[in-house]
């Protein structure tokens, strides 16, 4: 290249560099903290999940998005904005520690076979099937969703952005990115599927040897995943005790925990032998493993499912009542167990049968306390689970989840006392979200959570 013509490329740089610096700097204002406003919950009964107790008569401020005060004889600061819960209880928000919001495989035309969905459904389509999801499980009350896997092409991690920038109001979510797995994922492709069409990404990354495991890790991670997912045993090759540990290594240097699909006896032993973060399915374990995952405190995220007519597997009494012992022996064995629900298809039967309305997400989810309520486990520790232990597996707990001074003001409340009846969460009036009312007297507010921009920040993740 001639001097004269390298020259002229350097100044067309800086000149670029000169006229980009202001552009750039013009079009990523620093995100735009809501104005202080201040809200003040005069609360009937406030619930500590922790302890399973309320006390009565507290009061909270709430100053932008965070606590900032918790008492009973607070004063209300001049300006701010008061709302009367005295006739509620007032608790943390729910969390849910496994879903797939994404993802709604259905009886026509695909007869509940999700390969069928992921050929069908596309990314955009699933994405706005999680976005309503979203919202529909906030005013359930639902301030913190796991959403691990299953979601075409990354839409659970879009999901968790436009959330947190502040477009639609949602639980906060936390994304896996899609399941890494051994050649196969959860699918049996055709050869010409797998191999010329590479049906595999993104419902799956294929990751076989060492060095695609931490690849796969890592790309989760770049493109915004918090937290990882593994199929332990999806395929009867599945990972090794040594497989695990080398992808918890890698998730550690992200800040990422580990959950494992669990679906064979032996699955679960190579996950708990390599002291994985948590399981999903409680269906493989016997009470030896359960005795194991106690000693090592390793997160069941059950996914437990209801004897409910729509139920998409099971609904037999057998599968019913063995759904129940099992949750039951974790439980009594004193396994972190948080509340999980898999629920991600649709099928006409989810109406209720008194009224022949369609049952919303919400709705359908809370049912999952069904197994709980059959395995006598008392209605404190089934809130403890769908609080404190459910933030634990999503991680939260330095930002969010209780109610404490400090932290964002995910806050629900219901009529009922959840301490001694848990079906009192079916019944959420209030939410509020990052400090934010997104239902009042059980009517969503969609015009305080729905936005045209990034009103929280448009480089949150
Ligand atoms: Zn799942």
């Amino acid at each position: 290249m001639r001097q004269s013509l390298i020259v002229a490329r350097v100044v067309s740089i800086l000149w670029l560099l000169a006229v980009a610096g202001p552009i750039r700097a013009a079009q990523s204002p620093t995100p735009t903290a809501p104005a202080a406003r201040v809200t003040v919950i005069k609360a009937g009964r406030l619930v500590d999940p922790e302890a399973g107790t309320a006390t009565p008569n507290q009061v909270i401020v709430v100053e932008g998005e965070k606590i900032k005060a918790v008492g009973a004889n607070l004063s209300v600061p001049p300006g701010a904005q008061v709302i009367d819960l005295s006739t509620m209880t007032v608790l943390p928000g729910l969390v849910d520690a496994h879903a797939h919001l994404g993802l709604t495989y259905k009886e026509v035309p695909e007869h509940n076979y999700y390969y069928l969905t992921y050929v069908m459904d596309s990314t955009p389509l699933r994405a706005i099937q999680a976005a309503s999801n979203a919202m529909q499980m906030l005013a359930a009350g639902f301030t913190v969703v796991r959403d691990v896997g299953n979601n075409a092409l990354y839409v659970d991690v879009a999901l968790r952005q436009a959330i947190e920038q502040g477009w639609l109001g949602g639980p906060t979510i936390i994304p896996s990115g899609p399941m890494i797995g051994s050649t196969g994922g959860q699918f049996r492709p055709t050869p010409e599927m797998y191999r010329d069409h590479k049906i595999m990404f993104p419902e799956y990354i294929d990751a076989n040897s060492p060095d695609e495991i931490v690849r796969a890790v890592r790309e989760n991670m770049l493109f915004g995943a918090k937290t990882i997912k593994l199929c332990i045993d999806c395929q009867p090759w599945g990972y090794s005790v040594e497989d695990i540990k080398l992808a918890m290594r890698e998730a550690a240097k992200g800040g990422c925990l580990v959950e494992g699909h669990v679906q064979t006896p032996e699955g679960a032993q190579r996950a708990i032998d390599a002291g994985i973060h948590m399981i999903a399915h409680g269906d493989a374990l016997t009470p030896e493993h359960h005795a194991q995952m106690a000693a090592k405190g390793i997160f069941l995220n059950g996914t437990d499912v209801p004897q409910m007519p729509y139920a998409a597997y099971g609904g037999s009494d057998e599968e019913f009542a063995a759904t129940v012992a099992n949750l039951k022996d974790a439980y009594e064995k004193k396994v972190p167990v948080t509340f999980s629900t898999d629920m991600d298809y649709w099928n006409e039967r989810m109406r209720d049968p008194k009224t022949g309305k369609w049952l919303n997400k919400g709705q359908l989810v809370l049912n999952f306390l069904m197994p709980w309520q059959k395995a006598g486990i008392p209605a404190r520790d089934v809130l403890k689970a769908m609080t404190i232990i459910g933030y634990r597996a999503a991680d939260v707990m330095k930002e969010r989840g209780p109610i404490k001074p400090g932290l964002y003001a995910d806050i629900i409340a219901v009529p009922g006392d959840p301490l001694t009846d848990i079906d009192a969460v079916r019944d959420v009036q209030f939410v509020m979200k990052n400090g934010t009312v997104f239902k009042k007297d059980g009517v969503m507010l969609a015009e305080e959570s729905l936005h045209p921009g990034p009103v929280r920040g448009w480089n949150r993740r």
